[in-house]
């Protein structure tokens, strides 16, 4: 049985004011994290503050992207290395945002899944189809090629501790939630990836996660279905009462 995993990205949103009201108000209201995986993913300059503050709680802290080298002349970059030192667990990597606008590809999302794995982070990495893929029936094979590439060489321990999240990026921000049936078919094909590429243990042990509109009126149908095992969140992971919500259905 897999454990639900309930991450929210916060995105470029929140002072780091709001961010610690945020976490002074959740942090002791997560379910154990025994049951569920409850996940806050904040901009860099907040995560030293949210670590402390979520110290010896069931909140956990992860970040929205990261380089794949331990140091050097990266102007503006961050480390895996320093977000290990700092306390962080988690890391989104290949976001379709940073995709479309940042030139991120599946090259670096692989070398930053090898990146996260030899600092001791755990990656959840995103990947989905545009509308225009989705239409000319490409989402199977682009998905799988993304899934293909960003777990290339990595060992099959490590794909069990990966988390991938499908984000078909026609239902972020928009209100359009994929149907849970549509989320599910291509979270199954998801796992089907990972069975060929890696093995049957592998796809049953990772958790692939459903993105996309998820808000709290929707979000025990798509944990209903059998390959949905957990979200991401955008707009509605940032209100500490519908978190709260969210976390509590997985
Ligand atoms: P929304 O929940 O705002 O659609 O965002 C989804 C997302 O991109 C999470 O990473």
């Amino acid at each position: 049985m897999r454990k639900p995993i309930i991450a929210g990205n916060w995105k470029m949103n929140k002072l780091l004011s709001d961010a610690k009201g945020f976490v002074a108000d959740v942090k002791n209201n997560v379910p154990s994290s025994d049951s569920v995986d409850a996940i806050i993913c904040a901009p860099y300059p907040f995560l030293y503050e949210l670590v402390k503050e979520t110290e010896g709680t069931d909140l956990k802290v992860a970040a929205q992207n990261m380089h794949y080298e331990e140091s050097g002349a990266y102007t503006g970059e961050v480390s895996p290395a320093v977000l290990k030192d700092l306390g962080v667990t988690h890391v989104v990597l290949g976001h379709s945002e940073r995709r479309e606008m940042f030139n991120e590809t599946d090259e670096t999302v692989n070398k930053k899944a090898h990146a996260a794995f030899n600092y001791g982070l755990l990656p959840i990495v995103c990947v989905g189809e545009t509308l225009e893929q989705r239409e000319a029936n490409q989402t199977m094979d682009l998905v799988a090629a993304q899934v293909k590439k960003a777990l290339d060489g990595l060992t099959e321990a490590q794909v069990k501790e990966t988390v991938i999240a499908y984000e078909p990026i026609w239902a972020i921000g928009t209100g359009k939630t994929a149907t849970s049936e549509q989320a599910n078919e291509v979270c199954t094909h998801v796992r089907k990836t990972v069975a060929e590429a890696v093995s049957a243990d592998a796809a049953d042990a990772v958790r692939i996660q459903y993105g996309g509109s998820v808000k709290p009126a929707n979000i025990d149908e798509l944990l209903q279905q059998s390959d949905i095992d957990g979200a991401l969140v955008g707009g509605a992971s940032l209100e500490a009462d519908s978190f709260l919500k969210l976390v509590e259905a997985g």
